[in-house]
């Protein structure tokens, strides 16, 4: 029957009658409980809020498509990839991570960029950033990671002093620190950022071999920034700029678009290189492994309905494809676990139901039955288990990913290498940072860690001058430190300089 969008109706159908006036007893009386359009009508809008993100509140999203522009099937055997010319519909969105929903675009802080592409494969979902590089290479350290970036406990205030005190004290943060108090870290738009896997993933092709690859989503549009003073204006001038920016470039056809290139590494050269190549605080340079340009990745369609598409768009690095797997990059692994586990939290077990979310080009054909919101017919009245006999969906071998070898002890294994934590910071400072980057970075550091403690300055301030000289004397000056005191510390081992420093 076709719908009848004139006339308004109650949740379940029927009509109403009269949606201004509650029904009262007498003119003056008060309402009735036997008025339950309006008990309806106040009950749904009291839970019209669901969870919030715990990172990534606000975003933006878009549609759009993917289309192969190079040969890659030496590599992966991903359907999606698997010829020139190929087109794949893709949903995207980005985000900041530590603001809530309301929080403005502009605030300094990595971007994600979140990539559901909806192959005849299944979903492949790749959760990146706009960073190469991240804070901390242990997922244990993830929720204490996240807490210093938010409120503090007892004020509800952004806190220097936590801010600061867990990133000195954790000197692997130096690299993605460096990145972010560069202007990188206020982009001008979402337009005019690049997204990385920042992950180092597993491709493997028919024959099971295997690589070690890392996703660089080049933005067509060119890096553009904004300064700390034009992010600082942009938050009270228009606190939704980027949002309103991507939603208003795609309605006047104006498509953004990013090139998407691939590191890629042949499996043996992990077991040896300089350092430890799944280290997410680590990139692999480009002079080792020549980015390969892959693809293109178009933005064309805004979604018709935030909440819908956007607010319910579950992005999960463990939906992979056949011929794309996870590498042992330790926050990956614990990244399989958290996203999906945080959806179920947030949008329920049945999540994958949700329009934006379901593998709309492979549907599913599983065994999960029954939940909250199971909104499909369930299954029907075919089996609920496996092995059935009676013609039931059977696993198929293709799908497997091809064995590799572990070796080693279980234990709680730090990284190693530690020194290597301030090469790449050093060499981005000293080589690819333009005299007006580092003055705006300097800028940028000092005038959010001058809001720390002094303890916690000075300890900061090493952990800079231990990737560069002139980088944290730079700092110091700027917060008027003692640069022998800095020195001092920088000579340190990291359990010393936090002995000294502590309270
Ligand atoms: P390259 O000189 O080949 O790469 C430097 C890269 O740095 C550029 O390609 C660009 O990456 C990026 N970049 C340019 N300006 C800035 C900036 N102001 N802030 C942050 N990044 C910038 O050398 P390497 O590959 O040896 O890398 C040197 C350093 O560059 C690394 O230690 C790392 O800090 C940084 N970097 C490296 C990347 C990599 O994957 N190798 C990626 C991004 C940064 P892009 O084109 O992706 O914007």
């Amino acid at each position: 029957m076709a719908k009848d969008t004139k006339h308004l109706t109650k949740a379940f159908g029927s009509a109403v009658g009269d949606d201004q006036n509650s029904l009262t007893a007498g003119n003056r009386g008060p309402v009735l409980m036997q008025d339950v359009h309006l008990l309806e009508k106040l009950g749904h809008f009291d839970r019209e809020r669901i969870p919030e993100r715990v990172v990534h509140a606000k975003g933006a999203g878009a549609h759009g498509y993917f289309e192969v522009t190079a040969d890659v099937t030496k590599y992966t055997k991903a359907k999606f990839l698997s010829k020139i010319g190929k087109k794949t519909d893709l949903f995207v969105r980005f985000s900041t991570v530590g603001g809530e929903k309301g929080s403005a675009d502009a605030e300094r802080d990595p971007r994600g960029f979140a990539v559901k592409f909806y192959t005849e494969e299944g979903n492949y979902d790749l959760v990146g950033n706009n960073t190469p590089v991240f804070f901390i290479r242990d997922p244990l350290k993830f929720p204490d990671f996240i807490h210093t970036q938010k409120r503090n406990p007892a004020t509800n205030l952004k806190d220097p002093d936590m801010f600061w005190d867990f990133l000195s004290l954790t000197p692997e943060s130096i690299h993605q620190v460096t990145i972010l108090f560069s202007d990188r870290g206020t982009p001008a738009t979402y337009r005019n950022m690049n997204g990385y896997s920042s992950h180092s993933y597993k491709w493997y092709n028919d024959k099971g071999e295997y690589f070690w690859v890392k996703y660089h989503f080049k933005t067509d549009q060119k890096v553009k920034n904004l300064t700390r003073q034009d992010a600082d204006a942009m938050k009270s001038k228009d606190p939704d700029h980027a949002t309103r920016d991507l939603y208003n470039s795609i309605k006047n056809g104006d498509f953004p678009s990013w090139t998407l290139e691939m590191q890629i590494m042949p499996q043996a050269d992990a077991k040896d290189y300089r350092f430890d190549v799944f280290d997410i605080t680590k990139v692999w340079p480009h002079n080792d492994y020549p980015p390969i340009k892959i693809g293109k990745m178009v933005l064309n369609r805004n979604p018709e309905n935030y909440f819908a598409e956007v607010e319910q768009s579950a992005f999960a690095p463990s939906n992979f494809v056949p011929g794309i797997g996870p590498s042992p990059d330790k926050m990956l692994q614990g990244r399989l676990f958290s996203y999906h586990d945080t959806h179920i939290h947030r949008l329920g077990p049945n999540y994958h139901l949700i329009p934006v979310n379901q593998p709309k080009n492979a549907p599913e054909m599983s065994y999960q039955r029954d939940a909250f919101m199971r909104t499909d017919n369930n299954g029907g009245g075919g089996p609920n288990y496996w092995p059935n006999s009676f013609g039931g969906p059977a696993p198929d071998q293709s799908a497997l990913e091809p064995p590799f070898a572990i070796e080693g002890k279980a234990d709680r294994f730090a990284y190693q290498h530690p020194n290597d934590d301030f090469v790449q910071p050093g060499n981005l400072y000293r080589d690819v940072m333009s005299e007006q980057d580092k003055t705006n970075l300097i800028g940028n550091i000092v005038s959010h860690l001058g809001g720390a403690q002094k303890r916690i300055q000075l300890r900061q301030a090493a952990i800079f001058y231990k990737a560069d000289k002139n980088y944290g004397t730079r700092v110091a000056e700027g917060l008027k430190l003692d640069i022998k005191q800095v020195e001092k510390l920088a000579a340190m081992s990291q359990e010393e300089r936090a002995a000294e420093t502590a309270k």
